[in-house]
């Protein structure tokens, strides 16, 4: 039985370097490897023209490249692109390219499904996936590169899965694309998504304090929360709101707080008054996001005379609130919308 190969984007610079040592070969190598790997996105041997072939040969018997598969990609009035990608162990998910007037962004899946529940998503249709390891992750972002012709500024773990249910896979891919020698993304321009753990919340903080939190709210009471998104049972909102305070000095950042808003559901004036007063002593900016239909949930869209109503309300409070324009619902890319159709 062949012994199973690690994919080679998933050493360190360090194992590169040390594995180009073993095999008495000069340490530039492990600088243009890990160059192609990490900021050109070369994602097969053939591409790897940097190296000679005989190293190659080499390396093949121990490394190997996973393939990432593009099942499916489509492109909205717009220019929104939705990748749905599948996986050589018959997993799939998703990630799309969002560009905005000055700037673009990658919305990365870190998971094939999610176990978290909330019944306004797609993806918690799927029930639980598996984690996706850190390099497949920064893989989504050259995928997303490559077909947009145009590196992403931004990058949000904000696709499929909770992004603090596998924290370390998150974090690791955060500073994949963070190295100055790979993608380059700086970590002010990333921000991690999440429906609240609050125990994870606090050891992202400690663990990766340059990275940027977004919680996503559904809901100022918390037995309305629970019926939205399940997981809420476990940890209450005031634990949560604690532990983004914990989250805000730590890292001398505020969160974003991101509401999704549910006609008839969460988008009265008594939600606004509890959202204020839930956030008084959390220094956050809001963020409203309206519903994007999906065919198999009940849930609607507010008209956009009442999402901006609620904007107003919440305006009575001191934090910056912000409409978010959906983009990429033509082609069920837009928040909540993800399935991993492969
Ligand atoms: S909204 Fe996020 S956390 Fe909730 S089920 Fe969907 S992917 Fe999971």
């Amino acid at each position: 039985m062949n012994h199973p190969r690690f994919d080679i984007r998933s050493l360190s610079f360090d194992q590169l370097a040390e594995w180009f040592r073993e095999h008495g070969e000069p340490s530039y190598r492990a600088g243009q490897l890990w160059q192609a790997l990490h900021s050109q996105g070369v994602g097969d041997w053939d591409g790897l023209i940097i190296l000679p072939k005989r190293l190659r040969e080499t390396m093949t018997r121990e490394f190997a490249f996973q393939l990432t598969t593009i099942a499916k990609a489509q492109t909205a009035p717009g220019g929104t692109i939705k990748l749905s990608l599948a996986y050589a162990d018959g997993c799939n998910t998703e990630c799309v390219f969002l560009p905005q007037k000055d700037h673009s962004t990658a919305c990365l899946s870190v998971q094939t499904g999610c176990r978290m529940g909330c019944k306004f998503c797609r993806t918690a249709m799927l029930g639980a996936g598996r984690n996706l390891e850190p390099y497949e992750i920064e893989v989504e972002f050259h995928l997303l590169t490559k077909a947009a012709a145009e590196k992403p500024r931004n990058v949000v773990f904000m696709g499929m899965g909770e992004p603090l249910d596998c924290l370390l896979n998150t974090i690791m891919a955060a500073r994949l694309l963070a190295d100055p020698a790979g993608a380059d993304v700086g970590f002010r321009k990333m921000t991690v998504s999440t429906v609240g753990i609050a125990p994870a919340i606090r050891e992202l903080a400690q663990l990766e304090p340059r990275l940027k939190i977004a919680f996503s709210l559904a809901s100022p009471f918390q037995q309305q929360r629970e019926e939205l998104v399940p997981s809420a049972r476990k940890y209450p909102l005031t634990e949560i709101i604690s532990a983004l305070r914990f989250h805000a000095q730590a890292t001398h950042r505020q969160p974003t707080i991101e509401y999704l808003l549910l006609a008839g559901i969460n988008d009265s004036e008594e939600h606004a008054r509890a959202i204020l007063s839930l956030l008084t002593k959390l220094p956050c900016k809001i963020n409203l996001i309206s519903y994007n239909t999906n065919p198999e949930l009940s849930f609607h869209a507010p008209e956009s005379a009442q999402m901006l109503r609620f904007q107003q309300w919440l305006r009575k409070g001191p934090n910056t609130v912000i409409i978010r324009k959906s983009l990429g619902a033509e082609i069920s890319a837009a928040c909540g919308q993800l399935a991993g159709e492969g």
